[in-house]
Protein backbone atom coordinates (compact mmCIF):
# COMPACT_ATOMS: atom_id res chain seq x y z
CA UNK A 1 0.00 0.00 0.00
CA UNK A 2 1.59 3.39 -0.52
CA UNK A 3 2.50 5.13 2.74
CA UNK A 4 2.05 8.66 1.83
CA UNK A 5 -0.99 10.45 0.09
CA UNK A 6 0.89 11.51 -3.61
CA UNK A 7 2.66 8.33 -3.31
CA UNK A 8 1.95 8.33 -7.07
CA UNK A 9 5.05 7.87 -9.75
CA UNK A 10 5.54 11.83 -10.27
CA UNK A 11 6.26 14.35 -7.55
CA UNK A 12 4.20 17.19 -7.24
CA UNK A 13 4.53 20.19 -8.69
CA UNK A 14 3.91 22.86 -5.90
CA UNK A 15 3.65 25.46 -8.92
CA UNK A 16 0.40 24.08 -10.19
CA UNK A 17 -2.93 24.82 -9.09
CA UNK A 18 -5.34 22.37 -9.22
CA UNK A 19 -8.09 24.52 -8.42
CA UNK A 20 -7.26 26.17 -11.82
CA UNK A 21 -8.08 22.99 -13.19
CA UNK A 22 -5.21 20.88 -13.28
CA UNK A 23 -4.79 17.69 -11.78
CA UNK A 24 -2.03 16.97 -9.20
CA UNK A 25 0.50 15.02 -10.39
CA UNK A 26 -0.15 11.14 -9.19
CA UNK A 27 -2.84 9.73 -10.81
CA UNK A 28 -2.60 12.44 -13.87
CA UNK A 29 -6.16 13.57 -15.36
CA UNK A 30 -8.02 10.54 -12.77
CA UNK A 31 -11.64 12.36 -11.80
CA UNK A 32 -13.25 10.68 -9.14
CA UNK A 33 -16.91 10.45 -7.42
CA UNK A 34 -16.82 9.83 -3.94
CA UNK A 35 -20.81 9.43 -2.64
CA UNK A 36 -21.93 9.73 0.76
CA UNK A 37 -18.79 12.34 1.34
CA UNK A 38 -20.31 15.07 3.51
CA UNK A 39 -18.70 13.04 6.73
CA UNK A 40 -17.74 9.87 8.02
CA UNK A 41 -15.61 7.86 5.83
CA UNK A 42 -16.77 9.35 2.53
CA UNK A 43 -15.19 12.83 3.89
CA UNK A 44 -12.20 11.12 4.62
CA UNK A 45 -11.83 9.46 1.47
CA UNK A 46 -12.37 12.25 -0.65
CA UNK A 47 -9.71 14.09 1.27
CA UNK A 48 -7.50 11.50 0.54
CA UNK A 49 -8.15 10.83 -3.10
CA UNK A 50 -7.74 14.76 -3.68
CA UNK A 51 -4.58 14.69 -1.70
CA UNK A 52 -2.91 11.50 -4.00
CA UNK A 53 -3.91 14.09 -7.10
CA UNK A 54 -7.17 12.93 -8.26
CA UNK A 55 -10.17 15.80 -9.08
CA UNK A 56 -12.46 14.77 -6.83
CA UNK A 57 -16.64 15.05 -7.16
CA UNK A 58 -17.88 15.46 -3.24
CA UNK A 59 -21.43 13.71 -3.31
CA UNK A 60 -24.29 13.47 -1.24
CA UNK A 61 -27.75 14.00 -0.70
CA UNK A 62 -27.42 17.64 -0.36
CA UNK A 63 -24.95 19.69 -2.70
CA UNK A 64 -24.57 22.29 0.44
CA UNK A 65 -23.74 19.74 2.59
CA UNK A 66 -20.77 18.70 0.85
CA UNK A 67 -19.05 22.51 1.32
CA UNK A 68 -17.33 21.40 4.13
CA UNK A 69 -15.36 18.67 2.08
CA UNK A 70 -14.97 20.78 -0.53
CA UNK A 71 -13.44 23.41 0.99
CA UNK A 72 -10.74 21.07 2.56
CA UNK A 73 -9.79 19.96 0.25
CA UNK A 74 -9.24 23.38 -1.57
CA UNK A 75 -7.71 24.83 1.14
CA UNK A 76 -5.21 21.49 1.22
CA UNK A 77 -4.55 22.61 -2.95
CA UNK A 78 -6.89 20.14 -4.29
CA UNK A 79 -10.01 20.43 -6.98
CA UNK A 80 -13.31 19.37 -5.68
CA UNK A 81 -16.73 19.97 -6.62
CA UNK A 82 -19.80 19.39 -4.69
CA UNK A 83 -23.04 17.41 -6.54
CA UNK A 84 -26.35 16.61 -4.72
CA UNK A 85 -28.44 13.37 -5.64
CA UNK A 86 -29.76 10.46 -3.97
CA UNK A 87 -28.28 7.18 -5.33
CA UNK A 88 -31.23 4.79 -4.73
CA UNK A 89 -32.72 6.89 -7.72
CA UNK A 90 -31.87 6.73 -11.64
CA UNK A 91 -32.76 10.41 -13.04
CA UNK A 92 -30.30 12.68 -9.94
CA UNK A 93 -27.99 9.46 -10.33
CA UNK A 94 -27.49 10.32 -14.45
CA UNK A 95 -27.78 13.82 -13.79
CA UNK A 96 -25.22 13.65 -11.32
CA UNK A 97 -22.82 11.61 -13.16
CA UNK A 98 -23.60 13.84 -16.10
CA UNK A 99 -22.78 16.94 -14.14
CA UNK A 100 -19.32 15.65 -13.25
CA UNK A 101 -18.23 14.53 -16.51
CA UNK A 102 -19.36 18.05 -18.06
CA UNK A 103 -17.31 19.84 -14.64
CA UNK A 104 -14.33 17.63 -14.11
CA UNK A 105 -14.44 15.17 -17.07
CA UNK A 106 -15.20 11.95 -17.47
CA UNK A 107 -14.69 9.99 -13.81
CA UNK A 108 -12.70 7.09 -13.75
CA UNK A 109 -13.03 6.16 -10.19
CA UNK A 110 -16.15 5.55 -8.10
CA UNK A 111 -16.51 5.15 -4.27
CA UNK A 112 -19.73 3.44 -3.68
CA UNK A 113 -19.43 5.03 0.17
CA UNK A 114 -22.98 6.26 0.96
CA UNK A 115 -24.95 4.45 3.65
CA UNK A 116 -27.82 4.27 6.00
CA UNK A 117 -28.99 2.58 9.21
CA UNK A 118 -32.25 1.20 10.45
CA UNK A 119 -30.80 -1.54 13.22
CA UNK A 120 -33.59 -3.41 14.30
CA UNK A 121 -34.49 -7.21 15.59
CA UNK A 122 -36.34 -9.10 12.55
CA UNK A 123 -39.13 -9.02 14.32
CA UNK A 124 -39.57 -5.16 14.92
CA UNK A 125 -38.11 -4.15 10.96
CA UNK A 126 -40.41 -2.93 8.75
CA UNK A 127 -40.17 -3.33 5.32
CA UNK A 128 -39.39 0.63 5.01
CA UNK A 129 -36.54 -0.39 7.23
CA UNK A 130 -35.54 -2.99 4.73
CA UNK A 131 -36.10 -0.83 1.10
CA UNK A 132 -34.34 1.91 2.81
CA UNK A 133 -30.94 0.18 3.40
CA UNK A 134 -30.94 -1.69 0.49
CA UNK A 135 -32.28 0.77 -1.58
CA UNK A 136 -29.13 3.29 -0.52
CA UNK A 137 -26.38 0.66 -0.32
CA UNK A 138 -27.30 -1.58 -2.69
CA UNK A 139 -29.17 -0.22 -5.56
CA UNK A 140 -27.34 2.67 -4.75
CA UNK A 141 -23.94 1.08 -5.92
CA UNK A 142 -25.94 -0.38 -9.06
CA UNK A 143 -27.10 2.93 -9.96
CA UNK A 144 -23.91 4.42 -9.89
CA UNK A 145 -21.92 1.84 -10.96
CA UNK A 146 -24.29 1.21 -14.09
CA UNK A 147 -23.95 4.93 -14.87
CA UNK A 148 -19.98 5.72 -14.55
CA UNK A 149 -18.93 2.55 -16.19
CA UNK A 150 -20.22 4.29 -19.68
CA UNK A 151 -17.15 6.19 -19.13
CA UNK A 152 -14.88 4.20 -17.54
CA UNK A 153 -14.84 1.50 -20.74
CA UNK A 154 -14.68 4.64 -23.17
CA UNK A 155 -11.69 5.48 -21.17
CA UNK A 156 -10.11 1.80 -20.93
CA UNK A 157 -9.96 2.61 -17.18
CA UNK A 158 -11.58 2.58 -13.91
CA UNK A 159 -11.33 1.48 -10.44
CA UNK A 160 -14.46 0.95 -8.66
CA UNK A 161 -14.33 0.68 -4.62
CA UNK A 162 -17.58 -0.71 -2.94
CA UNK A 163 -18.03 -0.20 0.84
CA UNK A 164 -18.89 -3.47 2.44
CA UNK A 165 -18.77 -4.11 5.98
CA UNK A 166 -17.77 -6.42 8.86
CA UNK A 167 -21.80 -6.80 8.82
CA UNK A 168 -21.95 -8.59 5.66
CA UNK A 169 -20.72 -11.87 7.87
CA UNK A 170 -23.78 -10.97 10.04
CA UNK A 171 -24.52 -9.24 13.15
CA UNK A 172 -27.48 -8.87 15.42
CA UNK A 173 -30.65 -6.05 14.46
CA UNK A 174 -28.84 -5.59 11.14
CA UNK A 175 -30.74 -8.44 9.06
CA UNK A 176 -30.94 -5.48 6.45
CA UNK A 177 -27.76 -3.85 6.54
CA UNK A 178 -26.21 -7.40 6.73
CA UNK A 179 -27.63 -8.48 3.42
CA UNK A 180 -27.05 -5.51 1.45
CA UNK A 181 -23.16 -5.59 2.72
CA UNK A 182 -23.07 -9.38 1.52
CA UNK A 183 -24.21 -7.92 -1.79
CA UNK A 184 -21.85 -5.49 -2.02
CA UNK A 185 -19.58 -8.39 -1.98
CA UNK A 186 -21.28 -10.08 -5.20
CA UNK A 187 -21.89 -6.92 -7.00
CA UNK A 188 -18.24 -6.42 -6.78
CA UNK A 189 -17.06 -9.63 -7.88
CA UNK A 190 -19.60 -9.34 -10.69
CA UNK A 191 -18.00 -6.07 -11.59
CA UNK A 192 -14.66 -7.42 -11.67
CA UNK A 193 -15.59 -10.61 -13.74
CA UNK A 194 -17.54 -7.88 -16.02
CA UNK A 195 -15.56 -4.98 -16.70
CA UNK A 196 -12.07 -6.33 -16.54
CA UNK A 197 -11.63 -6.16 -19.92
CA UNK A 198 -11.88 -2.56 -20.26
CA UNK A 199 -8.91 -2.10 -17.89
CA UNK A 200 -11.19 -2.06 -14.81
CA UNK A 201 -11.21 -2.68 -11.42
CA UNK A 202 -13.65 -3.68 -9.12
CA UNK A 203 -12.95 -4.19 -5.39
CA UNK A 204 -14.80 -3.81 -1.89
CA UNK A 205 -13.64 -2.76 1.36
CA UNK A 206 -15.15 -3.77 4.49
CA UNK A 207 -14.57 -1.93 7.90
CA UNK A 208 -14.98 -3.17 11.13
CA UNK A 209 -15.83 -0.83 13.23
CA UNK A 210 -15.19 3.25 12.38
CA UNK A 211 -15.74 6.23 14.82
CA UNK A 212 -18.35 8.14 12.59
CA UNK A 213 -21.64 9.13 13.39
CA UNK A 214 -23.33 6.00 12.05
CA UNK A 215 -21.51 4.03 14.71
CA UNK A 216 -22.10 6.74 17.11
CA UNK A 217 -26.06 5.85 16.03
CA UNK A 218 -25.40 2.16 17.18
CA UNK A 219 -24.15 2.80 20.20
CA UNK A 220 -27.71 5.12 20.89
CA UNK A 221 -29.38 2.11 20.07
CA UNK A 222 -27.62 -0.28 23.16
CA UNK A 223 -28.09 2.20 24.98
CA UNK A 224 -24.02 2.67 25.67
CA UNK A 225 -22.52 6.01 25.79
CA UNK A 226 -20.30 6.45 22.70
CA UNK A 227 -16.93 6.13 24.70
CA UNK A 228 -18.22 3.12 26.64
CA UNK A 229 -19.28 1.11 23.17
CA UNK A 230 -15.42 2.24 21.61
CA UNK A 231 -13.99 1.04 24.53
CA UNK A 232 -15.76 -2.07 24.58
CA UNK A 233 -14.99 -2.76 20.88
CA UNK A 234 -11.43 -2.07 21.18
CA UNK A 235 -11.11 -4.98 23.66
CA UNK A 236 -12.08 -6.94 21.36
CA UNK A 237 -10.08 -6.42 18.31
CA UNK A 238 -6.78 -8.03 18.19
CA UNK A 239 -4.76 -4.39 17.10
CA UNK A 240 -6.63 -3.00 20.20
CA UNK A 241 -8.13 0.30 19.64
CA UNK A 242 -10.86 1.03 17.31
CA UNK A 243 -10.57 2.44 13.67
CA UNK A 244 -10.69 5.78 11.91
CA UNK A 245 -11.88 7.22 9.10
CA UNK A 246 -8.15 7.37 7.53
CA UNK A 247 -7.83 3.61 8.58
CA UNK A 248 -10.43 3.16 5.67
CA UNK A 249 -9.43 5.62 3.20
CA UNK A 250 -6.11 4.50 2.92
CA UNK A 251 -7.30 1.09 1.98
CA UNK A 252 -9.46 2.85 -0.45
CA UNK A 253 -6.50 4.76 -1.80
CA UNK A 254 -4.63 1.73 -2.52
CA UNK A 255 -7.61 0.14 -4.61
CA UNK A 256 -8.00 3.66 -6.56
CA UNK A 257 -4.57 3.59 -7.51
CA UNK A 258 -3.49 3.52 -10.92
CA UNK A 259 -0.72 0.42 -9.44
CA UNK A 260 -3.39 -1.48 -8.25
CA UNK A 261 -4.83 -2.86 -11.45
CA UNK A 262 -4.04 -6.67 -11.28
CA UNK A 263 -6.14 -6.37 -8.01
CA UNK A 264 -9.83 -7.04 -9.28
CA UNK A 265 -12.62 -8.81 -7.35
CA UNK A 266 -11.38 -8.91 -3.96
CA UNK A 267 -12.34 -8.16 -0.72
CA UNK A 268 -9.89 -6.20 2.07
CA UNK A 269 -11.49 -6.36 5.54
CA UNK A 270 -10.36 -2.85 7.48
CA UNK A 271 -11.25 -4.03 11.11
CA UNK A 272 -7.89 -3.86 13.30
CA UNK A 273 -7.45 -8.45 12.85
CA UNK A 274 -8.26 -11.13 10.46
CA UNK A 275 -12.25 -11.50 9.01
CA UNK A 276 -14.18 -12.98 6.74
P1 LIG B 1 -22.10 8.32 7.87
O1 LIG B 1 -23.47 8.09 8.32
O2 LIG B 1 -21.15 9.11 8.73
O3 LIG B 1 -22.10 8.97 6.40
C1 LIG B 1 -22.88 8.44 5.38
C2 LIG B 1 -23.12 9.50 4.34
O4 LIG B 1 -23.93 8.94 3.28
C3 LIG B 1 -23.88 10.71 4.91
O5 LIG B 1 -23.25 11.91 4.50
C4 LIG B 1 -25.25 10.54 4.29
O6 LIG B 1 -25.95 11.75 4.06
C5 LIG B 1 -24.91 9.89 2.97
N1 LIG B 1 -26.10 9.30 2.35
C6 LIG B 1 -27.09 8.59 2.96
N2 LIG B 1 -28.04 8.23 2.09
C7 LIG B 1 -27.65 8.72 0.89
C8 LIG B 1 -28.22 8.69 -0.41
N3 LIG B 1 -29.38 8.04 -0.65
N4 LIG B 1 -27.59 9.31 -1.41
C9 LIG B 1 -26.41 9.96 -1.19
N5 LIG B 1 -25.80 10.01 0.01
C10 LIG B 1 -26.43 9.41 1.05
O7 LIG B 1 -21.51 6.85 7.58
P2 LIG B 1 -20.03 6.25 7.67
O8 LIG B 1 -19.04 7.26 7.19
O9 LIG B 1 -19.87 5.62 8.99
O10 LIG B 1 -20.15 5.06 6.61
C11 LIG B 1 -19.77 5.19 5.25
C12 LIG B 1 -19.89 3.83 4.59
O11 LIG B 1 -19.06 2.90 5.27
C13 LIG B 1 -21.30 3.28 4.62
O12 LIG B 1 -21.56 2.57 3.43
C14 LIG B 1 -21.25 2.32 5.80
O13 LIG B 1 -22.22 1.33 5.69
C15 LIG B 1 -19.83 1.78 5.67
N6 LIG B 1 -19.31 1.23 6.91
C16 LIG B 1 -19.15 2.01 8.03
C17 LIG B 1 -18.64 1.45 9.18
C18 LIG B 1 -18.45 2.24 10.44
O14 LIG B 1 -18.04 1.63 11.46
N7 LIG B 1 -18.66 3.53 10.46
C19 LIG B 1 -18.28 0.04 9.26
C20 LIG B 1 -18.48 -0.68 8.03
C21 LIG B 1 -18.97 -0.10 6.90
P3 LIG B 1 -26.91 12.37 5.21
O15 LIG B 1 -25.98 12.91 6.24
O16 LIG B 1 -27.68 13.45 4.49
O17 LIG B 1 -27.76 11.24 5.70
Amino acid sequence: MSETPNSGREPRDENVSPSAGQKMPGNPGRIAIVTGAARGIGAATARRLAADGMAVAVLDLDAGSCNATVEAITAAGGHAIAVGADVSKDNPVEAAVGTVAAELGPPTVLVNNAGVIRDNLLFRMSEDDWDTVLGVHLRGAFLMSRSVQKHMVDQRYGRIVNLSSSSALGNRGQANYSAAKAGMQGLTKTLAIELGQFGITANAVAPGFIVTDMTAATAARLGMTFENFQAAVASQVPVRRIGEVDDVAHAISFLASEGAGYVSGQVIYVAGGPLG
